[in-house]
């Protein structure tokens, strides 16, 4: 923890290219196995993260607990996505941290109305367990049924980031275009990348 007053390199910004709320919480660390950029080090960010996210109108207090509880959930979700990627069979251990985390009461959507027409927002007594428990709902939604088969990881080898394919051809490859896509391009065009389609 660096001294008050010290100045440090801005945390690394949220990205939400999942296209679903349980891919977006996995993709909170980036670059795995090798920089595993940490995008929720702490509850001050964990909270800010659930408002971008969608998932709270108002940063939320979340305290160190949570923070754990909200990598203990990404990271089974993640341990799922991983096998449902690699074909193996998931383990006990991660399916049983969304079980218990979906477990609490969910988020309730309320809709607002507003000069540019209606609006969702998610309300519940204990946000940051009630943003979890949504979450961990969304992992099991979005697991156990058919679009499981289009969730898939950034073709650039070292971004690791999951989304969800919706595309109509299903051959959305990047996590996002401006992001690892035209870095491929580039690659391409200097020759690096010989034999790739896109
Ligand atoms: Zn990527």
């Amino acid at each position: 923890m660096p001294a008050r007053g010290t100045s440090i390199d801005p945390p690394p910004a949220f990205v939400f290219v999942g296209g679903r709320p349980c891919l977006d919480l996995v993709d909170t660390v980036a670059k795995r196995g090798s920089h595993d950029i940490e995008r929720l080090p702490d509850g001050e960010r964990l909270g800010r993260w659930l408002v971008e996210a969608g998932l709270a109108t108002s940063p939320p207090q979340a305290t160190g607990a949570d923070v754990r509880r909200a990598r203990e959930l990404r990271e089974a979700v993640y341990g799922l996505v991983r096998c449902v990627l690699d074909r193996r069979r998931p383990s006990e251990h991660d399916a049983a941290v969304v079980n218990r985390l979906a477990h609490d009461a969910d988020l309730v959507p309320r809709l607002q109305i507003g000069a540019g027409g209606l609006t969702a927002a998610w309300h519940g007594p204990a946000p940051v367990a009630a943003a979890l428990s949504t979450i961990a709902r969304d992992a099991i939604d979005l697991l156990s049924g058919p679009l499981a088969g289009r969730v898939k990881e950034c073709a650039n080898p070292e971004c690791t980031l999951v989304f969800l394919d919706d595309s109509q051809a299903r051959r959305r490859r990047w996590c996002a275009m401006e992001r690892c896509g035209n870095l491929a391009k580039i690659g391409r065009y200097r020759g690096r990348a010989a034999g790739e389609t896109s």
